[in-house]
C-alpha cells in the first residue's frame, strides 16, 4: 500500500458527510492493508503517532512553524503562505495548492508508504534540544517535497495532530469491523479490545494477522492502561435503585483524582483517566502501592485525595490539581498529602476480573489491600432501600464528599471498560439545584471583556464534545462564575492555545473575538438545557435548532484530569435535555 492510498480515501471521506459513507470509503481501504502497514494506517488516521500512554513525544507541529514548512517546501515566501491561510483557512490545503503549482515539488516525488511517513513524523517527534526546531522544519520540508500535493495536505495535517476527517475512534472501529468480519457486528468486540488494551492500531493488526477470535480474547496486560468506566447520573434514590436491579452498592464519591494503578513486584505504573503516566507525580502513591497492595501483580483502581497533613482530613479536588501543576514533587509531597481511596480491582496475578460481578470485585479487593493510614477502601453498603440510599447520600454530604456513587450488584455487574454505563450510578449534591448536573465544557474560543475587564476576557465561547463527527460544537457563552483570579488565570492558562481562525473541529455559528485549539476543559453548571437558535450542539437531532446550556456560571474547578474528548458529549447534552424535570422556568 502506498501513502497515497491513505490521501485519495481520506479526501473521499473529507468529502462525504454521512458517518456510514465514510465507514465505507475507509474500510474498503482497510481490507488492502496488509499486516506490516495497518498499525501504520491506523495511527495515521488517528492523528497520534503513539498513543499517550506510551509518554512518547507527539508530532506537534504548530500553525506558524506549519506556515514556515509550507513557504520552504513550495519556494514561496511566508507571507504568500499567511496569506492563503487567511482565504483559505486550513494550512493543509495551503500546502496542496502552493505544491501544485511548485513544479520543483512534484518533480521530485516518490512512492511513499504509510510506514515511510508515520516513521518520519515519529522521528520529527523526537527530535528535542538545542537546535531541534530547525531540524523539525527541514525534516518535514524534506517529506513534503518526496510527497504528492494531496499527500502534503494529510502529512502536514497529521504533524498538527488535526486530521480533520470526521473519523473519531468509534468510526475507525466500525471501520475495521466492516473491513475484516464483513459488517459491524463484530463493532462490540473490537471496542471492548480497544477499551481494555488502549491500543487501537494493535487490535487492528491482531484483528487482521490473527482474526477475530484473538481480538476477543484480549486480556489487560500490567503497564498499558485500562480504559476507564465511567458513571451516569440520575437525581433520586428510586430511580437509582429502579435502575440497577434493587439493589447497589453504595459508595461515597470522594473529591480527588482517579488514578489507576498496576503493579508488577516493586515496578508500579501509575495511568490518569487521560491515561496520561502520572507516576512520577506521586511518588507517595507509588509507596502505598507497592507496600500495602498484597499481589505481586495487580491493576487497581483508586481515587487520590488530598489530605490535610495534620488531621489527615481530606482537601478540596483544587488542592490536589495545585500540586499536580507543581513540578517541585517532593515539597509538595509534604504540603499537600494524599489518601488513596481504593474501589475497584481489575486484574490480579495473572487473572482478568474484569468480568467477575461487583461483589466478588470487591471481595478481591479486599483481600488484596492491607489497610493503613492513608490506604482505604471506599466506603460501601449493599443498599435496597431508597430512604437508606437518601440517609448514606446526607452522611456522604454531610462529611464532605460530593455525594454517592451507587454500583450495580448483579451478575452481569462487570467492569465496563472505556463505558459509561448504567451499572455506576453518581448522585451528587449540585443535582438537587437548577440543571440536573454540572457539564465539562471544552473553551473554544473567547470575547474580550470591557471595563473591569479590559485586557482579560469578559466571556468564554465553550463546547461540547460530538463523538460521530469529532468535533466540538458551541453549547453557550459564560460570563459568570469567575474572581477576578480565576479570569487572570484563565488568560494565562489560553495563551498557548490562541489562533487567528476558528479551530477547523469547533462548530460555531457565533464569531469569537479570540479563537483556541479546544484543550482546556472546564465545569460548568447552568439552570437547564434549552433549544437555541445560536448554538450548535446537536443541532438536528431533536429539533432543528441545536442545545444551549441556559445561565452558565464556571464553577471554578479546572478540568485538567480531563483530555477534550472525555467533555461532555452531544449524546450526554441529549440525554440530559430529555431527562429535564418540567417544573423550572
Ligand atoms: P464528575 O464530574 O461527577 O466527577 P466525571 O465525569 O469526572 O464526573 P464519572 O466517571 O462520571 O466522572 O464519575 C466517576 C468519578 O468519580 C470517577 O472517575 C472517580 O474519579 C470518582 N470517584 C470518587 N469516588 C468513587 C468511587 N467510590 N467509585 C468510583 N469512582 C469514584
Amino acid at each position: 500500500m502506498y501513502y497515497s492510498d491513505l490521501a485519495t480515501t481520506y479526501s473521499a471521506v473529507e468529502q462525504t458527510s454521512g458517518t456510514l459513507d465514510k465507514i465505507e470509503k475507509f474500510s474498503e481501504l482497510l481490507t488492502r492493508a496488509s499486516a506490516d502497514d495497518i498499525e501504520s494506517v491506523i495511527a495515521l488516521t488517528m492523528g497520534k503517532i503513539h498513543p499517550d500512554w506510551k509518554d512518547e513525544p507527539e508530532v506537534g507541529i504548530a500553525e506558524k512553524v506549519a506556515v514556515q514548512i509550507v513557504a520552504a517546501a513550495a519556494g514561496v515566501p511566508e507571507s504568500e503562505v499567511t496569506d492563503s491561510l487567511r482565504d483559505v483557512g486550513d494550512i493543509g490545503e495551503v500546502a496542496e495548492q502552493l505544491l501544485s503549482k511548485s513544479a520543483q515539488a512534484t518533480l521530485f516525488s516518490e512512492d511513499l508508504s504509510p510506514n515511510d511517513v508515520y516513521e518520519a513524523l515519529d522521528e520529527v517527534a523526537h527530535l528535542t534540544g538545542p537546535g531541534s526546531a530547525r531540524e523539525k522544519i527541514s525534516k518535514m520540508v524534506g517529506l513534503l517535497s518526496d510527497s504528492e500535493p494531496l499527500e502534503a495536505k494529510y502529512i502536514l495535517r497529521t504533524a498538527m495532530g488535526d486530521l480533520r476527517l470526521g473519523l473519531g475512534d468509534m468510526t475507525i472501529i466500525d471501520s475495521l469491523s466492516v473491513a475484516f468480519t464483513g459488517d459491524r457486528e463484530a463493532r462490540s468486540s473490537i471496542e471492548r479490545a480497544y477499551n481494555v488494551s488502549s491500543d487501537l492500531p494493535w487490535v487492528a493488526r491482531v484483528l487482521l494477522s490473527n482474526g477475530f477470535e484473538e481480538v476477543t480474547s484480549v486480556h489487560p496486560q500490567v503497564g498499558r492502561p485500562i480504559r476507564m468506566m465511567a458513571a451516569k447520573k440520575l437525581a433520586t434514590s428510586e430511580e437509582i435503585l429502579e435502575k440497577v436491579g434493587g439493589q447497589a452498592l453504595v459508595e461515597y464519591k470522594y473529591d480527588g483524582e482517579r488514578v489507576q494503578a498496576h503493579k508488577d513486584g516493586d515496578k508500579v505504573v501509575l495511568f490518569s483517566r487521560r491515561q496520561e503516566r502520572i507516576t512520577s507525580q506521586y511518588p507517595d502513591v507509588v509507596e502505598m502501592v507497592t507496600k500495602h497492595l498484597k499481589p505481586e501483580v495487580c491493576i487497581v483502581e483508586a481515587e487520590i485525595v488530598a489530605i490535610d497533613p495534620d488531621s489527615l482530613e481530606m482537601r478540596p479536588f483544587q488542592e490536589l490539581m495545585r500540586r499536580r501543576r507543581k513540578t517541585d514533587i517532593s515539597e509538595m509531597r509534604d504540603t499537600v498529602p494524599v489518601a488513596l481511596y481504593l474501589f475497584d480491582i481489575l486484574y490480579v496475578e495473572g487473572e482478568d476480573v474484569m468480568d467477575r460481578p461487583m461483589l466478588e470485585r470487591r471481595t478481591l479487593l479486599e483481600e488484596a489491600v492491607s489497610d493503613a493510614d492513608r490506604v482505604r477502601l471506599t466506603s460501601a453498603e449493599l443498599v435496597n432501600k431508597s430512604e437508606r440510599l437518601d440517609e448514606v447520600f446526607k452522611d456522604a454530604v454531610a462529611t464532605g464528599h460530593e455525594g454517592v456513587i451507587a454500583k450495580a450488584v448483579h451478575d452481569d455487574s462487570v467492569y465496563q471498560a472505556g463505558s459509561r454505563s448504567w451499572l455506576w450510578i453518581k448522585l451528587k449534591a449540585s443535582y438537587k439545584e437548577g440543571m440536573a448536573d454540572s457539564v465539562d465544557l471544552v473553551v473554544v474560543g473567547a470575547f474580550h471583556g470591557r471595563g473591569k475587564r479590559t485586557g482579560l476576557y469578559g466571556a468564554i465561547l465553550a463546547a461540547v464534545y460530538d463523538e460521530t463527527t469529532d468535533s466540538y460544537p458551541t453549547v453557550c457563552k459564560i460570563g459568570t462564575g469567575f474572581t477576578d483570579e480565576m479570569l487572570v488565570e484563565m488568560k494565562q492558562r489560553l495563551d498557548d492555545l490562541g489562533r487567528a481562525e476558528r479551530h477547523p473541529r469547533v462548530e460555531s455559528d457565533l464569531d469569537a473575538d479570540v479563537w483556541f485549539d479546544p484543550e482546556l476543559v472546564i465545569e460548568v453548571i447552568g439552570d437547564e438545557i434549552t433549544v437555541s437558535p445560536t448554538h450548535v450542539a446537536g443541532k438536528g437531532i431533536l429539533h432543528e435548532g441545536g442545545l444551549a446550556i441556559r445561565f452558565p456560571r464556571f464553577t471554578g474547578r479546572w478540568r485538567d484530569d480531563k483530555s477534550p474528548n472525555q467533555a461532555t458529549t452531544v449524546e450526554d447534552l441529549v440525554e440530559m435535555y430529555k431527562n429535564q424535570r418540567p417544573e423550572g422556568p
